[in-house]
């Protein structure tokens, strides 16, 4: 695996996937999509994320663990640790 390739979701991960998930826009995409390499700015996914019916969940779900890599509800790792440094009232919708 080439030192700049992104570590993609075992089989087991996918396949433990919460009930919410089954409404997913995501669901059948591959995963490449939501693990943009290096640099990638992720649109395809934050444009799918952005008709997705659980985006709430999905980003709870994903600040809930700091290691949670990926694209999730439209927002990049690194993103998410910007939302986490926020007080709550300004993350509440
Ligand atoms: S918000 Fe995006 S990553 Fe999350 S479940 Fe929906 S489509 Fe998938």
């Amino acid at each position: 695996m080439a030192a700049d390739a992104p570590d993609l979701p075992s089989l087991g991960d996918l396949l433990n996937r919460p009930a919410w998930h089954r409404r997913a826009a995501c669901r059948g995409i591959g995963p490449s999509t939501f693990f943009p390499k290096r640099g990638g700015n992720g649109r395809e996914a934050r444009a799918i994320c952005a008709r997705c019916p659980v985006t709430e969940q999905c980003l709870s779900y994903a600040m809930a663990d700091d290691d949670t890599v990926g694209m999730w509800a439209g927002t990049s790792s690194n993103e998410r640790v910007h939302l986490s440094k926020r007080p709550p009232e300004i993350l509440a919708v």
